[in-house]
């Protein structure tokens, strides 16, 4: 068993951390004060190769592989949160789906402009009602002429603010638990479609999150992905792939919070010595540095499995899982050893702990990502 970075995989993940770090660093306070789209930030993450890392060169993208991907997320994430979920939404959700599932004047259509950075895409899969239980979708696509007519409402969409393109999920036929679903890709500029910012989110803020409106869209039907009732096979691919890459990005957040921790550590004295002197401090260093190196190869894992496999879903479900539990965990201890010095807005760590504790929902909850893994080693249950 291969254990080691390629030194192509090493030369990526470096150039992504020069990037974090001069680049990305300095705008993460506004970016989390503002909560505004950092559309300039996006723009230069393309430049860098970061929005169809995985996508052919021939479609506009840096044609690496699922590890050279996770390690750029990683990195970026590191930095910003917010960036990251950006990156991941349009490689993982977007783009990587439409190289999967699209056709070629799909691909002509939206690929290289996604992949290559100049526009984003967004997912729109989550509804008021269906957010665990996705396949109670409400959204309908009704067959009209040679295309379709879209009607409903999806919420916290991310990248919507700025995306020009939308993949939607809508029934198209009565069939329960999903198996109606059609996915759409929708431009935002079609009349009837309206955004509207989602209020005041708590973490990875500027990620343009909005509730999507569709009050009967009409598309033609090139727009369909897939075909038919294939909508939720469509979803269920894209969100393997972006538990992997939340993955990689809750290890980010976690080693920022555990590093922010360690320096804390060393740092700050009482009764004469530093308190990383005093065990109570070592064991919580130990676990985090612990937990996120286990969550790591968990994340690496499962991006070499989808280098080299279709479905991934096991690998995926568990590498999100202890990843963002272990993020989170990562955070709470960061606090708890800053205290104070932490316990204030605009510090680095209550930041990093509202952001931890999004990636524990997003693409999933814990207890989504337990009942996956449930049914995948035990049989069982699975939604999302
Ligand atoms: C920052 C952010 C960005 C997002 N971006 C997107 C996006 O781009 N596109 C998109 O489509 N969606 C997006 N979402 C929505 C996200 O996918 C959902 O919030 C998530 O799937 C959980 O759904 P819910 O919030 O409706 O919670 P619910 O489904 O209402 O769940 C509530 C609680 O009950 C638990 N629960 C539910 N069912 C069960 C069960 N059977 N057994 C045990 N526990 C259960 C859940 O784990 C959770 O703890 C985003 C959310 C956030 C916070």
């Amino acid at each position: 068993m291969q254990l080691e970075l390629t030194a192509e995989q090493t030369r990526f993940q470096q150039a992504a951390r020069d990037f974090a770090a001069t680049a990305v660093a300095p705008r993460a306070a506004e970016i989390d004060a503002s909560d505004r789209f950092p559309a300039g930030l996006v723009s230069a993450a393309s430049a860098q190769g970061l929005l169809g890392v995985t996508v052919p060169e021939a479609w506009g993208g840096a044609g690496r592989d699922y590890v050279s991907y996770a390690l750029a997320i990683e990195a970026v994430a590191a930095a910003s949160a917010t960036l990251g979920a950006i990156l991941v939404v349009n490689n993982s959700l977007v783009a990587e789906v439409l190289q999967r599932f699209g056709t070629a004047e799909q691909k002509d259509r939206w690929l290289v402009r996604l992949a290559s950075g100049r526009t984003v895409g967004a997912f729109a899969l989550s509804e008021a009602q269906a957010g665990t239980d996705a396949g109670r979708q409400e959204t309908t696509a009704a067959a009209a002429g040679d295309g379709y007519v879209l009607r409903g409402r999806k919420v916290w969409v991310a990248n919507g603010a700025a995306a020009e393109v939308a993949m939607v999920f809508a029934a198209t036929g009565p069939a329960a638990g999903g198996r109606g679903v059609s996915a759409f890709l929708v431009p935002t500029d079609r009349p009837g479609l309206t955004r509207e910012p989602t209020a005041d989110p708590l973490g990875v803020r500027g990620l343009g999150c909005v509730d999507l409106r569709l009050d009967d869209v009409e598309v033609g039907a090139g727009a369909l992905l897939a075909g038919p009732g294939r909508g939720f096979d469509v979803a269920k691919w894209a969100l393997d792939g972006a538990r992997i890459a939340i993955g990689a990005e809750a290890l980010g957040v976690g080693q920022s919070a555990f590093e922010a921790a360690l320096g804390h550590a060393r740092t700050r004295q009482t009764f004469g010595h530093p308190i990383g002197r005093y065990q109570a401090i070592q064991w919580q260093i130990a676990d985090s540095a612990t937990e996120l190196e286990a969550a790591r190869m968990l994340v690496l894992r499962a991006a070499a499995a989808k280098d080299v496999r279709e479905r991934i879903t096991l690998e995926a479900s568990m590498a999100k899982l202890a990843a963002s539990e272990a993020a989170l965990r990562a955070a709470d201890r960061a606090m708890r050893i800053l205290a104070s010095a932490g316990y204030r807005r605009g510090t680095v760590v209550e930041r990093l702990l509202r952001d931890a504790r999004a990636l524990e929902i997003v693409a999933g909850t814990s207890e989504a990502q337990r009942m996956i893994i449930a049914a995948q080693v035990a049989g069982g249950t699975g939604s999302r």
